[in-house]
């Protein structure tokens, strides 16, 4: 529903830093900080060539990656500082020692020193999910998978149908069922995947015969894995039980995504009797009763094309072999949480082997990540508490406020739409809702004892209460206060739903955007976040949406007609381009991000234009302005994790994030010598602007 600025594997990540100026109505201090960083530009690099590398060259080439990362940029660094401080809001709780027990502190605590207590782990080892794995073992027919699946997705294991808690996409006021297939993967690619189910048969085989070497290299770790875990929880027939994990993962990979063109498809609402058509032998009704959702007679299911194949899959397979998925599932989100040891193997396998990891994360850093997740909310106020300060919020509003006028004047100034349009889509930024900063209210915390020699009794006991509340909202108007995301998240995203975009405490920082840089600078960072964020609700997606949220037409058709193809030339643009030796981005995958970073930049500059007032920007402000935008997105990263985001990302690799904008940006060919034949060069009548 909500599209990030940034690609999912850094919505866990975190800040500090306090500002000390003020800041009032964009008057802003001038340069003081290194923005733009002067020693990264490489000179030798033609800046109509490769802005990128023009803007990052020598960055690139002086940078590391460090030990533990993929890849380095603004926002690894800022993560980085978040997590520091996130552990010291912890460290100092475990100084302070005791607190009354229904207090946020003591809970936080106990969770951190619970998971922090290796050596109770370690004697427990498999314990506290035996109870879980017997039941599954116990089952005696097919037909009681369908309750056991939802018993589990309330402990927070994935079940092959998985649901969600949303706003009613034809009444925003209410919420509804969004029910989706599972994403559990066995978390290789693909394409890696489907290479090692080929060959687990022949690995199976090794495995009976002990023999190691039969083990085809790429598959050895995860098989070895599976086949510990398995044994430790007294799973019968190992091998079999492996082939039929990996025989139903490949099946559920392969679920066929059916038509999700456009919202109106992808939030397709389905009648309970047509759910349970296509499930087939899959009872729905069963499901339903154990996951708290008996009474539901429309569910949010988009294309029912992968509910039917789910159907085939589930009677396909005996039970037996269901019982083993299942208890990979549970191991699989478990294990890091059991003994130390099983933990390192785990996470071994996952950072190491497959993660190119030099370690695995430290158990203080993971006893911190898991306070973030159950209690995200109380570590959530103490953060805000500590990082965010007036002045900052006010420079966040005051960016919206200013953006946002200028996204206005520029809808007016659209020549490829009718005026009908125009003042709909005028009407719709108008009621777009800021959240800045922090809530404006906290959600409760859950009502309960904490007890940290019970890690996994208040591990089990926080994902229920999680389960139950996200339910409960079924029986609640939606809210509009509810964030969707931490303000300890580095990160930024619109709600076309809520028609909403939320930006938090922690994205606001040093040196993501640092509120003593150069204005220009801060327009063509902070501001063209928002501005991206914004645009989100005039994307290929949003644009389906109206300003309060409902999935409704607001477009005269011929002007829908031209945004179409605005788009498809856009698409086009971005599919030439080769981030790795022939492979290419696809312009279609990134469609909303690639409309929402040219929206983002070029209202960024009006605004920054308007923020003069009658003073002209001079050549030296826009090069700081175009600079800015080039750095904000440097990135050093591995071949292997530039290969994934291509695959799996829906937002370009920074290059060309930088470069695909500026190629069709005036500005950018009125600062820069840039002609043709130079690589950057678009002939005018090639330049694409959409919003
Ligand atoms: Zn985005």
């Amino acid at each position: 529903m909500t599209a990030p600025i940034l690609p999912a594997r850094f919505r866990l990540a975190f800040l500090l830093v306090v500002f000390a100026l003020c800041i009032s109505n964009l008057s802003f201090a001038r340069q003081k900080h290194h923005t733009p960083d002067l020693s990264a530009i490489d000179h030798s690099v033609q800046p109509g060539e490769d802005f990128y590398l023009y803007a990052n060259g020598l960055w690139l080439q002086h940078t590391k990656i460090p030990e533990n990362q993929t890849e380095v940029s603004h926002f690894t660094a800022v993560g980085n500082k978040v997590d520091r401080d996130l552990t010291n809001i912890l460290e100092h709780l475990d100084q302070r020692g005791h607190f009354a027990p229904s207090t946020d502190e003591a809970k936080l605590l106990a969770l951190y020193r619970g998971y922090r207590d290796t050596h109770q782990r370690n004697q427990l080892g498999f314990a506290p999910i035996q109870d879980d794995i017997n039941a599954i073992l116990n089952l005696r027919s097919k037909h009681e998978l369908p309750a056991m699946f939802a018993t589990l997705l309330r402990k927070g294991v994935s079940s092959p149908l998985m649901i969600d808690v949303q706003p009613d996409v034809d009444n925003p006021d209410l919420n509804m069922v969004f029910l989706d297939t599972s994403d559990a993967t066995l978390r290789l690619r693909k394409t890696t995947n489907q290479r090692h189910f080929k060959k687990s048969e022949s690995a199976v085989t090794a495995i009976k015969a002990q023999k190691d070497s039969d083990i085809d290299d790429d598959a050895k770790g995860l098989i070895k894995l599976m086949a510990t875990m398995l044994q430790a929880v007294n799973v019968p027939n190992i091998p079999k039980a492996i082939e039929a994990i990996n025989t139903i993962q490949s099946g559920m990979d392969d679920l066929p995504a059916g038509n999700t063109d456009t919202p109106i498809q992808i939030f397709k609402v389905s009648t309970v009797e047509e759910l349970s058509d296509v499930l087939g032998s899959f009872s729905w009704s069963d499901f339903a009763a154990e996951a708290g959702i008996p009474n539901q007679q429309r569910i949010v299911t988009g294309p029912l094309d992968p509910f039917k194949s789910f159907g085939k899959l589930f009677h396909k397979h005996s039970l037996e072999q269901w019982q083993a998925w299942m208890i990979w599932q549970l191991l699989d989100t478990n294990a890091t949480y059991l003994s130390e040891e099983l933990a390192q193997q785990y996470l071994t396998y996952y950072e190491v082997e497959l993660g190119g990891y030099k370690r695995t994360t430290h158990v203080q850093k993971r006893a911190v990540d898991l306070c973030n997740d159950l209690l995200e909310w109380p570590l959530a106020r103490f953060y805000t508490d500590k990082n965010l300060n007036h002045a900052t919020e006010k420079m966040g509003r005051n960016m919206v406020h200013h953006m946002r006028d200028a996204f206005a004047q520029r809808i007016k100034h659209r020549n490829w739409m009718t005026a009908e349009t125009q003042q709909a889509a005028f009407d719709k930024l108008q009621k777009i809702n800021v959240k800045v900063g922090k809530p404006l209210r906290w959600p409760k915390t859950p009502q309960y004892t904490p007890d940290e020699s019970d890690l996994f009794g208040m591990i089990s006991y926080l994902r229920n209460n999680r389960y139950d509340k996200m339910i409960k909202q079924l029986d609640e108007p939606a809210d509009k206060d509810l964030w969707d995301m931490t303000p300890q998240t580095v990160n930024a995203y619109y709600d076309p739903s809520r028609n909403e975009i939320v930006v938090t405490t922690a994205i606001m920082q040093s040196p993501l955007f640092d509120i003593s840089a150069n204005p220009a600078v801060l327009f063509s960072t902070l501001g063209a976040i928002v501005g991206h964020e914004m645009t989100h609700g005039f994307d290929n997606n949003g644009s389906f949406f109206d300003g309060e949220g409902r999935l409704t037409n607001w477009w005269q058709p011929e002007d829908f007609k031209t945004f179409k193809n605005l788009s498809k030339q856009l698409a086009k643009q971005y599919d030439k381009y080769l981030p790795l030796p022939k492979v290419h981005i696809d312009g279609q995958q990134t469609l909303g991000e690639n409309i929402a970073d040219l929206g983002g930049l070029s209202i960024a500059w009006d605004a920054y234009r308007l923020s003069l007032g009658r003073k002209a920007p001079t050549d030296e402000d826009s090069q700081t302005f175009l600079l800015g935008w080039g750095q904000l997105w440097r990135t050093k990263e591995t071949p292997s994790a530039l290969k994934d985001d291509i695959e799996s990302d829906e937002h370009s690799p920074a290059q060309f994030r930088v470069n695909g904008v500026l190629s069709n940006l005036e500005l950018f060919y009125k600062i820069y010598p840039v002609a043709s034949g130079d690589k950057m060069y678009r002939a005018p009548e090639h330049r694409i602007e959409i919003w």
